[in-house]
């Protein structure tokens, strides 16, 4: 119990113990779980339940906004699709915005309005999710999307892969030019000595590669 009612607690949001209890068992019960589940210890919870905790206490301090890093990423898949479910019934109950950082495609693909990619610490594409998966622009973002394997057997054989060649550069020690340059089958000569600027190349697609636009 007191896991989740540790934003009430720090912000004062209830005004006795009696409420607070209340208020952690209806954040316990909005996430799925039950009230008997307020007294367990961390370790007598699956971790389906213990994302669920996570999610509880983030709604704890009633946000617009949640930041979800890796939040299915340790789950089994059925447990991962329970997991996406509920975050999207929150957002239809509570209009909230998520900003999910993860490295499951399929998953970004299913949840996401927009997606950004991002390569040593920068961010290289931004677009809404059906463009990007439609039309990836950055040769990063192409790489990546051509490791997808396809359901159909066929698709899956005549599927062209894009293997990336070169080591990724410390991202203490980076030197001028394109982060991406070492690896990147387009690299130049400016590549390797201008940055490219993260520019609108269609509407509301944005990308950062000489190559493009
Ligand atoms: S700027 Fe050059 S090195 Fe960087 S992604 Fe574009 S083509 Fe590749």
């Amino acid at each position: 119990m007191d896991i989740v009612a540790e934003g009430i607690d720090n912000h004062g949001l209830a005004k006795s113990r009696k409420e607070r209890d209340q208020m952690v068992i209806d954040l316990l019960q909005t996430v799925g779980l039950q009230q008997e589940h307020a007294n367990r210890f961390p370790h007598e919870f699956s971790g389906g339940q213990r994302q669920r905790v996570g999610i509880a206490r983030a709604l704890a301090l009633n946000p617009d906004f949640i930041i979800a890093d890796e939040p299915i990423s340790a789950l089994d898949v059925s447990i991962q699709a329970q997991v996406i479910n509920l975050f999207q019934d929150l957002q239809k109950e509570r209009g909230l915005t998520y900003l999910f950082i993860a490295h499951d495609l399929s998953m970004i693909k299913h949840i996401s309005d927009r997606v950004g990619v991002m390569y040593l610490g920068s961010l290289v594409e931004l677009t809404t999710s059906d463009e990007i998966f439609a039309h990836p622009l950055h040769p990063y973002t192409q790489a990546m999307f051509s490791a997808i394997p396809l359901a159909d057997p066929d698709l899956e054989n005549s599927h062209q892969r894009i293997m990336l060649h070169g080591s990724i550069p410390s991202p203490v020690n980076l030197g001028p030019g394109c982060r991406f340059a070492g690896r990147c089958p387009y690299a130049t000569d400016r590549c390797r000595q201008e940055s490219p600027e993260f520019k609108e190349v269609a509407p509301g697609h944005f990308v950062a590669c000489h190559q493009v636009g």
